[in-house]
């Protein structure tokens, strides 16, 4: 899949995938969480990529631009979190407030307040935000 992501971001832009740009779209596709540039430089480290976390929102914003990374800002966490956007259409996330654990709800249930609004308002929504937090399975 990260060879399909990676060359639809070069047919996009016709830009280089740079190393730095593999390496980060290769972390993102095997982690399950959306992840912050520190959690990324983290773990890039780990793994032995010499990168510096300037590079890494660099980066982050980079792939943003071609299309291929969401940008998540949570409520009241003060950091941005980016997540691969290939096989993950509008959804939600809940976060769980004693760990952090965040999980992707696949499903948005906004459809008809959305017309509701429409209706009510005369705009046309373009986008919103939703998010749950709570206590995931092994902090309850
Ligand atoms: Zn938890
Ligand atoms: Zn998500
Ligand atoms: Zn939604």
């Amino acid at each position: 899949m990260l060879e399909k992501i990676i060359s639809q971001g070069l047919k996009a832009t016709g830009r280089r995938m740079t190393r730095t740009r593999k390496a980060v779209l290769s972390l993102l596709e095997r982690t399950h969480e959306p992840l912050s540039a520190s959690e990324i430089f983290a773990q890039l480290q780990e793994d032995q990529v010499a990168i510096d976390l300037v590079t890494v929102y660099r980066t982050v914003n980079v792939l943003k631009d071609l299309g291929l990374v969401a940008q998540l800002d949570l409520h009241h966490e003060g950091q941005s979190r980016y997540e691969l956007k290939e096989g993950r259409k509008h959804h939600h996330h809940i976060r769980c407030q004693v760990c952090g654990k965040i999980v992707d709800l696949l499903l948005c249930p906004l459809k008809k307040l959305t017309k509701l609004i429409e209706e009510r308002t005369k705009f046309v929504v373009g986008d919103h935000t939703l998010e749950f937090t709570g206590f995931c399975p092994q902090c309850q």
